[in-house]
């Protein structure tokens, strides 16, 4: 048996769906369940977003695993009772899955992902603080780790110097290396911390949340569909929705 977590679906005719799933050995994948729409009971939640399902892969073929008896391991329930909370997981789940290789090696961002959603069912709210943590550890785990104490361009120890965020070059660099836009060397040490602490212990605030969001969507090449979303219900940043890249 496997395990993997669901992260998003497609409809496919009158009662199929092709899941999205996550997994450790597996990475991002794609697996049909036919007749999943009509299905009740237990396994109708094989469908949400967010569950962790255990499964056997039928015969299939590489791009598109077929799923047999899916069962349901663990279902996120407070997402579905509060607005701050479906919106973090549904932005845990497109950050985490994006990152993540097709096909193989998901280990790391599969058991991040477990974590953020167990942290999402746990007392702690969603923070700006912990959705940063969960963002630095994710561009580490998919090998993209934001360069904080070392100039991106020339290698050198920042060491206190002037410095820059440069999206170009995965993060602080020297301010006389050119690049980037101006940063405190205060908020690439709160960064840093953040990367390192544990997630539901993540308290610091740097000034600007958004910054390794903004490095995320650049290694990306596009826009993450749910972070407007997330800056409208959590922490009250609306105003944030408009970001400037
Ligand atoms: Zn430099």
């Amino acid at each position: 048996m496997e395990e993997a977590i669901v992260v998003g679906f497609v409809d496919v005719g009158e009662s199929d769906r092709i899941l999205r799933l996550l997994s450790a050995s597996r990475g991002r994948f794609s697996a049909s369940l036919r007749g999943a729409r009509s299905a009740r009971g237990r396994s109708a939640g094989v469908l949400e977003p967010g569950t962790t399902i255990r499964f056997r892969a039928g015969p299939g073929n590489r791009d598109l695993v077929r799923l047999t008896s899916p069962e349901i391991v663990a279902s996120p329930m407070r997402p579905r009772e509060d607005l701050g909370r479906a919106m973090a997981l549904a932005y845990g789940l497109e950050v985490a899955s994006s990152l993540a290789p097709e096909g193989h090696d998901g280990e790391r961002l599969a058991g991040l992902l477990a974590a953020w959603i167990r942290l999402l069912e746990a007392d702690a709210p969603p923070t700006d603080s912990r959705r940063v943590a969960f963002e630095a550890k994710a561009l580490t785990f998919a090998g993209l780790r934001p360069s904080l104490d070392v100039c991106g361009r020339c290698g050198g120890a920042i060491d206190g110097a002037a410095a820059t965020f440069d999206l170009e070059h995965g993060g602080a660099a020297h301010a006389s290396c050119r690049g980037g836009a101006p940063v405190a060397s205060e908020e690439l040490h709160i960064l840093g911390r953040l990367l390192r602490a544990p997630m539901e212990l993540a308290v610091e605030r740097p000034s600007d949340v958004w910054r390794l969001a903004r490095l995320i969507e650049h290694h990306l090449g596009r826009a993450l569909r749910t972070r407007g979303v997330w800056a409208a219900v959590n922490d009250g940043e609306a105003k944030e929705v408009a970001w400037s890249r």
